[in-house]
């Protein structure tokens, strides 16, 4: 995925940075050299990695610390929190009303995956049990009504748009107009790209913003495109103040930094992430999340989402997890939705220790390995499967039977069981911070 080598070297550089016995001013910049190289090989902006590696530097400050702080700690602490403002603006996001039509424009160059990624962030948010529908304003290309019309179709949502009507401030009026009086809730509208940031393009934007006031225009930013992003996004913003970027087509292999910088350049938040060509693959972003992830930190709240998002069952696990729980079982049925859910290089990395322990197998032999502890997990007992872990440590010998039983070796049961307590660990975390307050609910 994009931004994937960047993981690895980042969480390569934390790795070995963790591992040195001394932290001194020497170590630190050591640190911040490679972070410094790995951000600008995924087109960072160099302005933004100066500015990064001197505030670490400044806020750290080796020399004045006391003898009874941990530098290691603190570093790393330093580091994460740097990383997530640089992709976090601090901007409220958009919370579309029940009961209310909400609008969302669409906007940004051709090609750059804007009908694909509103036909997904319809699906999202009717999932979520929004009334939605699609407008199609795109009157520039031929043939853009049509595909709307099948993603929708395909995604059940109902749709607007005219094969006759050439001015697109009108078929967006219209789409409104019609939408709102049957109620829809979220009325999403489509308007066209143009190959390049031409005049008629940004007229055209400007008319249909003033005709329809939306309650949010939603840049569709693709990945791909390296260090332009930035420009891009600023003409955009120049033009249309979209409040919320989408990055799209992030599981290609481009670097895809220039996404960061776009959203440093114009102070918007990205909303969400394209991860491919399917309906179900957008991701809601959010900057903690995301770096943790990027440092192989894993993201288990989003794997959840994810699997919100495919509606696969997955009650009794969100259930236990908002009560701190985490059994064998869950892991069990997380491993299910998995397979389920497409290449395990996309999911790999949301699991805490799972990344790590797949990486560098192909999807083929990451399958296999998950496959492996599935039937692991297939030969334990219900009481077993039901319970903490705990049961295997008071008695090893189970851990013999289940490897014989399902064809595999003691090592691989024991890795089962690590993932697991990973897993638990979060879960436990995830309830206390839930409690605290210190995470938003799902939705919008
Ligand atoms: P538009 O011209 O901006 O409306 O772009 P489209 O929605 O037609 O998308 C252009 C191409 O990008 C299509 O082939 C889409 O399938 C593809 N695309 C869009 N989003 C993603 C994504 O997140 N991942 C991948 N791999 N392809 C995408």
């Amino acid at each position: 995925m994009v931004l994937a080598d960047l993981g690895r070297k980042l969480t390569e550089a934390v790795g070995s940075f963790t591992k040195s016995n001394v932290v001194d001013d020497k170590v630190l910049d050591g640190l911040l050299k490679e972070i410094s190289t790995a951000l600008l090989a995924s087109d960072v902006n160099v302005k933004l990695v100066a500015n990064l590696r001197k505030t670490i530097k400044a806020k750290v400050n080796l020399k004045d610390q006391p003898a009874t702080v941990n530098k290691k700690k603190l570093i790393q602490k330093t580091l994460y929190d740097e990383l997530v403002a640089l992709v976090d603006p601090q901007v409220e996001p958009f919370k579309p009303k029940k009961n209310k039509s909400n609008i969302i424009m669409f906007v940004g160059l051709q090609g750059s995956g804007k009908t694909t990624t509103c036909t997904k962030l319809a699906r999202y948010y009717e999932a979520r049990g929004f009334k939605v529908g699609l407008v199609c304003a795109d009157t520039f290309r031929a043939g853009a009504f049509d595909q709307l019309k099948q993603n929708a179709a395909k995604a059940g949502i109902p749709y607007f748009g005219s094969y006759t009507e050439t001015d697109p401030v009108i078929v967006a009026q219209q789409g409104v107009t019609t939408f709102r009086k049957k109620r829809f809730e979220i009325i999403i509208v489509d308007t066209s790209g143009r190959h390049s940031q031409e005049r008629e393009l940004f007229d055209e934007m400007s008319q249909i913003q003033a005709a329809i006031k939306p309650d949010q225009t939603i840049m569709v930013l693709d990945s791909t495109i390296g260090q332009s992003a930035e420009m891009q996004a600023k003409a955009f913003k120049e033009t249309a103040n979209f409040g919320a970027i989408i990055v799209s087509k992030t599981d290609g292999t481009a670097a895809g930094g220039g996404a960061i910088s776009a959203v440093a350049a114009t102070g918007t938040p990205i909303a969400f992430m394209g991860t491919g060509e399917h309906l179900t693959d957008l991701e809601k972003f959010d900057p903690q999340r995301f770096v943790g992830r990027l440092l192989g930190m894993g993201d288990v709240q989003g794997l959840f989402e994810h699997v919100q998002n495919m509606k696969l069952e997955n009650k009794d696990t969100m259930k236990h997890i908002q009560e701190g729980i985490f059994t064998v079982r869950d892991l069990r049925d997380q491993l299910t939705n998995i397979m389920k859910m497409g290449p395990l290089s996309k999911m790999a990395g949301m699991i805490p220790g799972l990344g790590q322990m797949t990486q560098g197998l192909d999807d083929e032999d990451g399958a296999m390995k998950l496959k492996r502890m599935l039937f692991i997990c297939d030969s334990m007992n219900a009481a077993e499967l039901d319970s903490d872990g705990k049961i295997f440590i008071e008695q090893p010998t189970r851990m013999t039977r289940i490897a014989r039983g399902s064809g595999t070796s003691v090592r691989e049961v024991e890795d089962v069981l690590t993932q697991h307590r990973v897993m638990a660990g979060m879960a436990k975390n995830m309830s206390k911070m839930k409690k605290s307050g210190a995470m938003g609910g799902p939705g919008g």
